[in-house]
Protein backbone atom coordinates (compact mmCIF):
# COMPACT_ATOMS: atom_id res chain seq x y z
CA UNK A 1 0.00 0.00 0.00
CA UNK A 2 2.92 1.71 1.40
CA UNK A 3 4.27 1.14 -2.17
CA UNK A 4 1.39 2.36 -3.99
CA UNK A 5 1.04 4.90 -2.20
CA UNK A 6 4.54 6.17 -3.58
CA UNK A 7 4.10 4.78 -6.33
CA UNK A 8 0.82 6.47 -6.97
CA UNK A 9 2.71 9.95 -5.17
CA UNK A 10 5.05 9.58 -8.22
CA UNK A 11 3.29 8.93 -10.44
CA UNK A 12 0.92 11.77 -9.21
CA UNK A 13 4.33 13.73 -8.75
CA UNK A 14 4.75 12.96 -12.59
CA UNK A 15 1.80 15.06 -13.83
CA UNK A 16 2.85 17.71 -11.57
CA UNK A 17 6.23 18.08 -13.04
CA UNK A 18 4.45 18.16 -16.31
CA UNK A 19 2.08 20.37 -15.81
CA UNK A 20 4.74 22.48 -13.96
CA UNK A 21 6.75 22.39 -17.02
CA UNK A 22 3.52 22.99 -19.47
CA UNK A 23 2.80 25.89 -16.85
CA UNK A 24 6.63 27.33 -17.70
CA UNK A 25 6.20 26.47 -21.18
CA UNK A 26 3.05 28.59 -21.07
CA UNK A 27 5.22 30.93 -18.90
CA UNK A 28 7.39 31.17 -21.37
CA UNK A 29 5.21 31.64 -24.80
CA UNK A 30 3.38 34.61 -22.67
CA UNK A 31 6.96 36.51 -22.99
CA UNK A 32 7.31 35.82 -25.76
CA UNK A 33 4.32 36.64 -26.68
CA UNK A 34 4.11 40.18 -24.68
CA UNK A 35 8.05 40.40 -26.55
CA UNK A 36 6.26 39.92 -29.58
CA UNK A 37 3.30 42.29 -28.42
CA UNK A 38 5.82 44.56 -27.61
CA UNK A 39 7.37 44.48 -30.83
CA UNK A 40 4.24 44.46 -32.33
CA UNK A 41 3.75 48.20 -30.56
CA UNK A 42 7.27 49.45 -31.35
CA UNK A 43 6.93 48.71 -35.07
CA UNK A 44 3.10 49.99 -35.03
CA UNK A 45 4.91 53.27 -33.17
CA UNK A 46 7.42 53.54 -35.60
CA UNK A 47 4.86 53.21 -38.93
CA UNK A 48 2.32 56.18 -36.57
CA UNK A 49 5.77 58.04 -36.58
CA UNK A 50 6.67 57.47 -40.11
CA UNK A 51 3.23 58.42 -41.00
CA UNK A 52 2.93 61.34 -39.67
CA UNK A 53 6.91 62.82 -40.31
CA UNK A 54 5.28 62.00 -44.05
CA UNK A 55 2.29 63.81 -43.28
CA UNK A 56 4.45 66.33 -41.83
CA UNK A 57 6.81 66.53 -44.39
CA UNK A 58 3.82 66.76 -47.38
CA UNK A 59 2.03 69.46 -45.59
CA UNK A 60 5.45 71.25 -45.60
CA UNK A 61 6.26 71.11 -49.04
CA UNK A 62 2.63 71.80 -50.12
CA UNK A 63 2.54 74.73 -47.82
CA UNK A 64 5.88 75.83 -49.89
CA UNK A 65 4.32 74.84 -53.45
CA UNK A 66 1.07 77.20 -52.30
CA UNK A 67 3.62 79.93 -51.60
CA UNK A 68 5.89 79.66 -54.72
CA UNK A 69 2.54 79.24 -56.73
CA UNK A 70 1.31 82.71 -55.23
CA UNK A 71 4.40 84.36 -55.60
CA UNK A 72 4.86 83.69 -59.02
CA UNK A 73 0.95 84.23 -59.60
CA UNK A 74 0.88 87.58 -57.84
CA UNK A 75 4.00 88.56 -59.55
CA UNK A 76 2.40 87.94 -63.25
CA UNK A 77 -0.71 89.64 -62.23
CA UNK A 78 -2.32 86.58 -64.21
CA UNK A 79 -3.01 82.90 -63.22
CA UNK A 80 -0.92 81.99 -66.19
CA UNK A 81 2.26 81.18 -63.24
CA UNK A 82 5.12 81.32 -64.58
CA UNK A 83 8.32 83.05 -62.95
CA UNK A 84 11.57 84.64 -63.29
CA UNK A 85 12.77 82.34 -66.41
CA UNK A 86 9.54 81.94 -68.02
CA UNK A 87 9.14 86.01 -68.15
CA UNK A 88 12.62 86.06 -69.59
CA UNK A 89 11.50 83.74 -72.33
CA UNK A 90 8.35 86.31 -72.76
CA UNK A 91 10.72 89.49 -73.21
CA UNK A 92 11.03 90.32 -69.52
CA UNK A 93 14.43 91.66 -68.32
CA UNK A 94 15.50 89.26 -65.21
CA UNK A 95 12.93 89.16 -62.52
CA UNK A 96 14.14 89.51 -58.84
CA UNK A 97 10.92 88.92 -56.60
CA UNK A 98 11.82 90.29 -53.62
CA UNK A 99 7.84 90.84 -52.36
CA UNK A 100 7.83 93.44 -49.27
CA UNK A 101 6.27 92.29 -46.05
CA UNK A 102 2.19 93.89 -46.15
CA UNK A 103 2.19 96.62 -44.44
CA UNK A 104 0.11 100.06 -44.36
CA UNK A 105 3.03 102.41 -45.45
CA UNK A 106 4.85 100.46 -48.51
CA UNK A 107 2.56 97.16 -48.65
CA UNK A 108 -1.02 98.06 -48.01
CA UNK A 109 -2.47 94.87 -50.46
CA UNK A 110 -5.47 97.23 -51.69
CA UNK A 111 -6.07 95.15 -55.11
CA UNK A 112 -5.85 96.78 -58.34
CA UNK A 113 -8.50 95.92 -60.44
CA UNK A 114 -7.49 96.73 -64.08
CA UNK A 115 -3.70 97.24 -64.63
CA UNK A 116 -4.22 100.63 -67.35
CA UNK A 117 -1.21 102.31 -67.00
CA UNK A 118 2.48 101.85 -66.70
CA UNK A 119 4.17 104.46 -64.84
CA UNK A 120 8.35 105.29 -65.00
CA UNK A 121 9.37 107.25 -62.40
CA UNK A 122 13.19 108.01 -60.87
CA UNK A 123 14.56 107.58 -57.20
CA UNK A 124 15.43 111.59 -57.17
CA UNK A 125 18.31 109.67 -54.79
CA UNK A 126 21.82 109.41 -57.28
CA UNK A 127 24.04 106.08 -56.63
CA UNK A 128 21.29 104.11 -54.56
CA UNK A 129 21.29 101.14 -55.59
CA UNK A 130 17.79 98.98 -56.38
CA UNK A 131 18.50 97.00 -53.55
CA UNK A 132 19.25 100.24 -50.90
CA UNK A 133 15.35 101.36 -52.39
CA UNK A 134 13.46 98.24 -52.14
CA UNK A 135 15.34 97.84 -48.71
CA UNK A 136 14.17 101.67 -47.89
CA UNK A 137 10.56 100.66 -48.64
CA UNK A 138 10.57 97.64 -46.59
CA UNK A 139 11.51 99.49 -43.66
CA UNK A 140 8.88 101.88 -43.85
CA UNK A 141 6.72 99.18 -41.98
CA UNK A 142 8.97 99.58 -39.41
CA UNK A 143 9.85 103.27 -39.14
CA UNK A 144 6.42 104.57 -40.49
CA UNK A 145 8.48 107.70 -41.71
CA UNK A 146 6.35 107.67 -44.67
CA UNK A 147 3.90 106.17 -47.53
CA UNK A 148 5.99 105.24 -50.91
CA UNK A 149 6.54 101.97 -52.53
CA UNK A 150 6.98 101.13 -56.35
CA UNK A 151 6.24 98.13 -57.65
CA UNK A 152 9.42 97.32 -59.52
CA UNK A 153 12.94 98.90 -59.19
CA UNK A 154 15.69 98.98 -61.77
CA UNK A 155 18.86 99.17 -60.91
CA UNK A 156 22.12 101.12 -62.03
CA UNK A 157 23.29 97.81 -63.51
CA UNK A 158 19.54 96.96 -65.33
CA UNK A 159 18.58 94.70 -62.55
CA UNK A 160 14.74 94.25 -61.33
CA UNK A 161 13.86 94.14 -58.23
CA UNK A 162 9.95 93.35 -57.78
CA UNK A 163 8.68 94.39 -54.35
CA UNK A 164 4.93 94.48 -55.16
CA UNK A 165 2.61 91.62 -57.02
CA UNK A 166 0.88 93.62 -59.83
CA UNK A 167 -2.12 92.79 -58.75
CA UNK A 168 -2.09 95.09 -55.44
CA UNK A 169 -1.40 98.92 -55.50
CA UNK A 170 1.66 100.89 -54.97
CA UNK A 171 2.55 104.20 -53.04
CA UNK A 172 4.11 105.48 -56.20
CA UNK A 173 1.77 107.80 -58.72
CA UNK A 174 -0.71 109.31 -56.86
CA UNK A 175 -4.26 109.16 -58.19
CA UNK A 176 -3.14 106.93 -60.53
CA UNK A 177 -2.20 104.46 -57.97
CA UNK A 178 -5.37 102.65 -58.31
CA UNK A 179 -4.27 101.35 -61.93
CA UNK A 180 -1.06 101.57 -62.28
CA UNK A 181 2.00 99.44 -62.15
CA UNK A 182 4.68 101.59 -60.89
CA UNK A 183 9.02 101.26 -62.26
CA UNK A 184 11.17 103.36 -60.32
CA UNK A 185 14.38 103.60 -62.35
CA UNK A 186 18.06 104.23 -60.55
CA UNK A 187 20.39 106.86 -61.70
CA UNK A 188 24.11 107.63 -61.29
CA UNK A 189 23.93 111.50 -60.86
CA UNK A 190 21.82 114.81 -60.72
CA UNK A 191 20.55 114.71 -64.29
CA UNK A 192 18.93 111.36 -63.93
CA UNK A 193 19.29 109.94 -67.16
CA UNK A 194 19.42 106.84 -67.11
CA UNK A 195 22.71 104.83 -67.57
CA UNK A 196 22.15 102.29 -70.59
CA UNK A 197 21.87 99.21 -68.24
CA UNK A 198 18.74 100.79 -66.46
CA UNK A 199 17.27 102.07 -69.86
CA UNK A 200 17.50 98.85 -71.68
CA UNK A 201 15.93 96.68 -68.67
CA UNK A 202 13.13 99.66 -67.90
CA UNK A 203 12.41 99.14 -72.00
CA UNK A 204 12.04 95.73 -71.34
CA UNK A 205 9.54 95.34 -68.36
CA UNK A 206 7.83 98.52 -69.34
CA UNK A 207 7.02 96.57 -72.80
CA UNK A 208 6.74 92.99 -71.21
CA UNK A 209 4.10 94.30 -68.81
CA UNK A 210 1.84 96.04 -71.79
CA UNK A 211 2.18 92.64 -73.89
CA UNK A 212 0.78 91.25 -70.46
CA UNK A 213 -2.26 93.46 -69.49
CA UNK A 214 -2.96 94.06 -73.23
CA UNK A 215 -1.29 98.06 -73.18
CA UNK A 216 0.59 100.11 -75.68
CA UNK A 217 3.36 102.02 -75.51
CA UNK A 218 0.77 104.58 -75.37
CA UNK A 219 -0.44 103.38 -71.69
CA UNK A 220 2.89 104.13 -70.79
CA UNK A 221 3.23 107.19 -68.76
CA UNK A 222 5.18 109.20 -66.65
CA UNK A 223 4.89 110.52 -63.04
CA UNK A 224 5.02 113.92 -64.58
CA UNK A 225 1.70 113.08 -66.57
CA UNK A 226 -0.25 112.58 -63.07
CA UNK A 227 0.99 115.54 -60.87
CA UNK A 228 3.18 117.55 -63.49
CA UNK A 229 5.89 116.63 -60.87
CA UNK A 230 9.67 116.48 -62.30
CA UNK A 231 9.50 113.09 -62.37
CA UNK A 232 11.67 111.35 -64.05
CA UNK A 233 13.48 114.09 -64.29
CA UNK A 234 15.59 113.86 -67.51
CA UNK A 235 12.86 112.36 -69.29
CA UNK A 236 10.62 115.62 -68.36
CA UNK A 237 13.39 118.48 -69.21
CA UNK A 238 14.13 116.14 -72.39
CA UNK A 239 10.80 115.15 -74.01
CA UNK A 240 13.14 113.47 -77.08
CA UNK A 241 14.26 111.51 -74.77
CA UNK A 242 11.00 110.56 -73.40
CA UNK A 243 9.49 109.85 -76.84
CA UNK A 244 12.74 107.67 -78.04
CA UNK A 245 12.17 106.03 -74.53
CA UNK A 246 8.11 105.49 -75.82
CA UNK A 247 9.66 104.09 -79.16
CA UNK A 248 11.95 101.51 -78.21
CA UNK A 249 9.21 100.44 -75.82
CA UNK A 250 6.87 100.12 -78.58
CA UNK A 251 9.16 97.74 -80.85
CA UNK A 252 10.51 96.04 -77.97
CA UNK A 253 6.69 95.10 -77.88
CA UNK A 254 6.20 93.96 -81.15
CA UNK A 255 9.56 91.53 -80.48
CA UNK A 256 7.89 90.31 -77.31
CA UNK A 257 4.29 89.19 -79.19
CA UNK A 258 6.93 87.71 -81.42
CA UNK A 259 8.46 85.78 -78.67
CA UNK A 260 5.22 85.01 -77.19
CA UNK A 261 3.57 83.80 -80.39
CA UNK A 262 6.57 81.14 -81.03
CA UNK A 263 6.40 79.71 -77.38
CA UNK A 264 2.82 78.82 -78.17
CA UNK A 265 4.11 76.75 -80.88
CA UNK A 266 6.96 74.77 -79.25
ZN1 LIG B 1 7.87 109.61 -59.42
Amino acid sequence: MAQKKTRKRTKSARPAAKRRSSAVKKKKLTRKQIRNRHVLIFILCLIGFAGMLYLGISALRYAGEEEAARRSEVSSGENSGGGPQQWQKEGAPYIDVQLLTPNEYSRPQIAIEQVKYIAIHYTANPGATAQANRDYFENLASTHETKVSSHFVVGLEGEVIQCIPTSEMSYATNSRNVDTVSIECCHMDETGMFQDATYQSVVKLAAWLCTRFGLTEENVIRHYDVTGKNCPKYYVENPDAWIRMKADIASQIQEDYVLQENLRYQ
